[in-house]
């Protein structure tokens, strides 16, 4: 049965990178929730420019904006296509906020947990990069100086070891509980593996749950 996927991980887990290669395999339509607020905050407007504050330190965006994202999200997306979130819920509010307007347009979802350690998490936040221009990720051991599009690799502004540090505990005190709303539909893989590895039994494990 096709249906909608709320990814959960903390950050550095490679969510982004296992949910594209999910995303294409059932056809899903991504929404990257860090994504489209860094969209945002390079507007020059008040919004973006508290938004871009918001992100740098670490913290979370208000629900009213997040909310009125994905809700425009959804309801933008074409018909008979499910959705993989990607970076929402990060607490319990957000989590009863999108199931409440999932039902609403008659949506069925599960979650998907993608497991690493603290530890994981920090070393692979203070080594990794991204390009300046197509925003691809790339891990400590990535041998180049360019992206492959050709652009420039940085580090992430907010990937700075105190906004690290908060982000990580945020999804302890506030994301780990908003996933209990999933239990009943819930799947766990572990993401301490290469990416090839952990790709392999995600999808595994998704083609099963899928076709149950
Ligand atoms: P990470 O998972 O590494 O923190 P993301 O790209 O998912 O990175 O998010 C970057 C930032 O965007 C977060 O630190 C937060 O400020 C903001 N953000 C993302 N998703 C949400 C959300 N669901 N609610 C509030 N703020 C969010």
């Amino acid at each position: 049965m096709i249906m909608d996927l709320i990814f959960f991980g903390m950050q550095g887990s490679g969510k982004g990178t296992l949910g594209k290669a999910v995303a294409e395999k059932y056809g899903l339509e991504i929404f990257e929730t860090g994504a489209e607020l860094r969209k945002l905050a390079q507007e020059d407007s008040e919004l973006g420019r508290k938004i871009k504050k918001i992100i740098d330190a670490g913290e979370l965006v208000s629900d009213e904006v997040i909310m009125e994202i994905v809700e425009n999200f959804i309801n933008n997306l074409e018909a008979g296509k499910a959705a993989l979130f990607d970076g929402i819920p990060r607490k319990i509010e957000q989590a009863k906020l999108l199931n409440t307007l999932l039902k609403k347009h008659d949506r069925k979802f599960a979650g998907v947990l993608l497991e690493i350690s603290e530890e994981t998490a920090l070393r692979r936040l203070t080594t990794r990069r991204i390009c300046k221009n197509c925003k691809e990720v790339y891990p400590a051991n990535y041998e180049n100086d360019k992206c492959k599009c050709g652009g420039e690799l940085i580090t992430r502004s907010d990937d700075v070891p105190e906004s690290i540090k908060k982000r990580i505990e945020t999804f302890k005190e506030k994301t780990v509980p908003a996933m209990t709303l999933y239990k009943d539909h819930f799947l766990t893989i572990d993401g301490e593996p290469q990416i090839e590895e952990v790709q392999k039994s995600a999808l595994k494990a998704l083609d099963t749950m899928l076709q149950a």
